[in-house]
């Protein structure tokens, strides 16, 4: 039987978890704060003067970390094509939150961040991905003020012009896994509805819309979960992503 809702792409919590005693819930913690006098209020923006902090200082608090090899190459790139005042101003950094997103340039900063997993498409990345947002610096540049589209003519000159002619506006590398394999396979004996889990559950999970539609979100064992072979359920649930 093909349940109608194998659609639905949710983590299911495993209902065994909510049987177990209960802690009870703690009050809010009371924040025993100090008074703050009134008058110490704002006072610090009026006595501190203003802290310069340097660009690479805040950047490495983010957890990004500056390139030096890449960042001479993109300046090396950019003085070749005449924009030496910007090429002075270039940095490139290796951004660990990046997930999905190969790169990113700032124009206000002149600062470009690369995804760090880049690293593992060699010989092309991470050259490729620096001169596609290398060329954004330059588009930006170059139209001094005037708005003009991320991927539109101005970029693509600028693309041209930084030897990678042709290049395309998204890339195609396979940067994030779109999510864990599963290993197992279980099915609701009431719904049919299949659950791809990571690691074994125990015995005694049941379904939790099963128990929400029909016991009011309580656990029973009408609705358990059995394991079911992983090709079975592969074939049902082609939409999960089965190890
Ligand atoms: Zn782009
Ligand atoms: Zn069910």
């Amino acid at each position: 039987m093909v349940p109608e809702y194998r659609q639905l792409n949710f983590e299911l919590p495993d209902l065994v978890e909510q049987r177990r005693p209960v802690k009870k819930a703690r009050s809010p913690r009371r924040r025993s704060k100090p008074a703050k006098p009134a008058e110490l209020l704002g006072l610090f923006e009026v006595v501190l003067p203003p802290n310069p902090v340097k660009r690479e200082q805040i950047a490495q608090e983010r957890g990004l970390k500056i390139d030096v090899g890449l960042t001479a190459q993109a300046r090396e790139l950019v003085e070749a094509i005449g924009l030496g005042a910007l090429a002075d101003q270039l940095q490139v950094y290796w951004n660990p939150r990046l997930i999905t997103t190969a790169g990113l340039a700032h124009h206000s900063t002149s600062r470009i961040d690369l995804n760090t997993r880049l690293i593992e498409f060699p010989p092309d990345e991470p050259g490729r991905t620096l001169r596609h947002e290398l060329a954004h610096i330059v588009a930006h540049h170059r139209a001094a003020g005037r708005v003009i589209q991320p991927h539109g003519p101005e970029w693509r000159e600028a693309c041209n012009a930084l030897g990678i002619p042709g290049e395309r506006r998204c890339h195609d590398l396979p940067l994030a896994r779109r999510s864990v394999r599963r290993k197992f396979a279980y099915q609701c004996r009431y719904c049919g509805i299949i659950v791809p889990r990571v690691r074994k559950l125990s015995r005694d999970s049941a379904c939790y819309p099963c128990c929400r539609a029909h016991n009011r979100g309580r656990y029973s064992r009408r609705f358990l979960l059995d394991p079911m072979p992983l090709a079975k359920a592969r074939k049902l649930a082609p939409e999960h992503s089965w190890a």
